[in-house]
């Protein structure tokens, strides 16, 4: 049967103590970062409530008809709704649909139907309001799981109308030591891959697929290659566009990968504690960089990149190639004339 991830214990322990009191809300919002296993967390908590011999008083039994369906992927008092292509939004029709299921009976005997809404952010603004009205009017046979990597993206009235379930980032012994069992590589520690995932072990996946390890590493040299008066920052925009073949992913990518990398750079000047960089791999060169480099401007640096990652993943169609020129061109005058002075 479907088995939480051991670092979300606490959150289940809530959701079981809500039950026992009877206080189980019709609408829950599950947060956390990206790879914390909400949507794992959710079918869990679905299955849970309708299985029809333990009811939240136990794990899903696995055994009844409900539990059943469960297994076969084919519940049909569960409704999963997520973006149906990555980046995409949820529109009105498919949260219509929801609303006119969410009206029916149970189909099995527990009075009880699941809807889970994944990146629930990604709902635009008729379909949100149009879940909104759902919201207000809260049914006793329905219940609402959304799911968000960045809630506060959602409407407020839809937040306030929903108990909150948040997930840390864990970087805690059990969940290095899920990464190790999961991704079984020799290559690099389970703690420095699980720093970069941000504490989303499920992230691991991702990075490892992407090759991010070593791209970073690239994309270091480039930063200390900016300082130096030859390098063209045209060109090195050029190749971070080019680093995957969807040209959002790479500029995403590479924004997300320099942000890590310049966070260190600030973390070593303002307090070089091990525990508190991410490229723990890199720390020699990070350091040797982060000496030529002045604070104040690595973090202006940092706030214009971040600038630049907002207006990338915004709803304006922004040129990835022109972002990534400008941060280029941005870390090489600024930076560096701060060196030649
Ligand atoms: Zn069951």
């Amino acid at each position: 049967m479907i088995k939480l991830f051991p670092w979300q214990k606490t959150q289940i322990q809530q959701i079981i103590e809500m039950s026992k009191q009877k206080r189980l809300p019709h609408a829950l919002l599950l947060s956390g970062p990206d790879g914390i296993g909400l949507k794992k967390f959710a079918l869990f908590v679905a299955a849970n409530r309708l299985c029809l011999i333990n009811e939240m008083q136990q794990p899903p039994c696995g055994e009844c008809q409900s539990c059943q369906l469960f297994l076969g992927r084919s519940n049909p008092d569960i409704k999963l709704i997520e973006p149906e292509k990555e980046g995409g939004q949820i529109k009105i029709d498919t949260i219509r649909e929801v609303v006119s299921y969410a009206s029916l009976k149970s189909f099995l005997n527990n009075n009880m139907k699941i809807i889970i809404i994944s990146q629930a952010d990604a709902m635009n603004r008729s379909a949100a309001n149009s879940l909104l009205k759902v919201l207000e009017e809260p049914s006793s046979q329905s219940m609402f799981i959304l799911l968000s990597h960045r809630p506060s993206q959602l409407l407020v009235t839809i937040r306030s109308r929903c108990q909150k379930i948040n997930f840390n980032p864990t970087y805690e012994n059990e969940s290095i030591e899920w990464v190790d069992g999961a991704f079984n590589n020799s290559n690099f520690s389970s703690d420095l891959l699980l720093r970069l995932a941000g504490g989303g072990p499920l992230k691991v996946k991702k990075l490892l697929e992407e090759d991010y390890l070593d791209y970073r590493v690239n994309l270091l040299k480039d930063l200390d290659s900016l300082n130096k008066r030859n390098t063209n920052p045209v060109d090195i925009a050029k190749n971070w566009n080019e680093f995957s073949k969807d040209k959002i992913k790479s500029a995403e990518t590479t924004i997300f990968c320099l942000m890590q990398l310049i966070n260190d750079l600030v973390r070593l000047k303002l307090c070089p504690k091990m525990e508190n960089i991410v490229n723990i791999d890199l720390i020699e060169d990070l350091h040797g960089i982060s000496n030529t480099l002045d604070l104040l401007k690595l973090i202006r640096s940092y706030d214009f990149i971040l600038l630049k990652y907002k207006e990338l993943v915004g709803p304006m169609n922004y040129n990835s190639l022109a972002i990534l020129e400008e941060i280029a061109l941005f870390w090489k005058n600024y930076n560096h004339s701060m060196i030649m002075k």
